[in-house]
């Protein structure tokens, strides 16, 4: 978690360019909050959880504010599930996490699977990047987080101003759940101790529902405009039916294959 989080703070000094940057623009956090409360709830309930508000505030930068709310809650989901060993839903309910004792192969074992020079693979896969690259928990925190990262931006994006330009809010969640379906395939497929241990019911109703969750998100996020940069090699990789597999199983249902005439591509950013 620590890992991950220094990470994200690195992405986030390269949003802003410059710590004298953070520094600069802190003049819209209180109106930021009171829009948080109005368009989106589910966000405020976050801010609300967390202990340490100036952890929320870090991120909350001015320059976009829709931006700096997203990234805020996303960063804050990922305190709170290290606080409650569990991971916050949208709907406002937890997920257990598989508890320390249970082996999963390390997610870095799936870059192979995916652009070598992707920002997201670099991110999350790559080794020594963020803890998602050793361990599945942490990869399925960060699909929580860009769930609730991609549903606050939605649901904010009346705030946004043109010279917001286009913004990679999809790319996110698109990546990551391209990385959980091809974990899922993997594991399926050579790795039978994890595959094993996907198939514990509470792992299984865990990956069912964060799942499910990002699935209705990213329904929610394809036609609104200007929210897509490089998503269109993620979303791609969901929409191809050769994906998928262990997932169907896993779920008992076809995973939903979301927003497939409205990807984009071009350069992004992590958090
Ligand atoms: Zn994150």
């Amino acid at each position: 978690m620590r890992k991950a989080l220094g990470a994200a703070a690195a992405a986030l000094l390269a949003i802003v360019g410059s710590s004298a940057a953070m520094a600069a623009r802190t003049d819209c956090q209180p109106q930021a909050l009171r829009d948080l409360q109005r368009l989106s709830p589910q966000g405020r309930a976050i801010y609300d959880q967390i202990g340490d508000k100036r952890h929320f505030l870090r991120f909350l930068t001015c320059e976009d504010v829709v931006l700096g709310l997203a990234t805020a809650v996303h960063e804050s989901v990922h305190l709170l599930t290290s606080e409650k060993n569990a991971y916050p839903l949208i709907n406002g309910g937890i997920a257990a996490r598989a508890t320390e004792d249970l082996r999963f192969f390390p997610p870095r074992a799936i870059a192979r699977h995916f652009s070598a020079g992707d920002v997201y693979v670099q991110s999350y896969l790559k080794r020594g990047s963020a803890t998602s690259n050793e361990d599945f928990r942490f990869l399925l925190d960060e699909l929580n987080a860009y769930s609730h990262d991609l549903n606050s931006a939605v649901k904010l994006a009346s705030l946004r101003k043109p010279a917001d330009g286009e913004v990679g809010h999809r790319d996110g969640l698109a990546s990551l759940m391209s990385f959980v379906m091809s974990y899922v395939d993997t594991a399926r497929q050579s790795e039978p101790g994890t595959w094993a241990n996907l198939q514990r019911p509470e792992v299984k109703e865990t990956v069912r529902t964060l799942w499910a969750q990002a699935e209705a998100v990213l329904a929610s996020a394809c036609s609104v405009p200007h929210f897509g940069q490089d998503d269109r090699r993620p979303i791609a990789f969901l929409a191809d039916a050769s994906n998928g597999a262990g997932l169907a199983e896993l779920l008992g249902r076809a995973p939903l294959r979301p927003c497939q005439a409205t990807a984009s591509s071009g350069s992004s950013l992590t958090r």
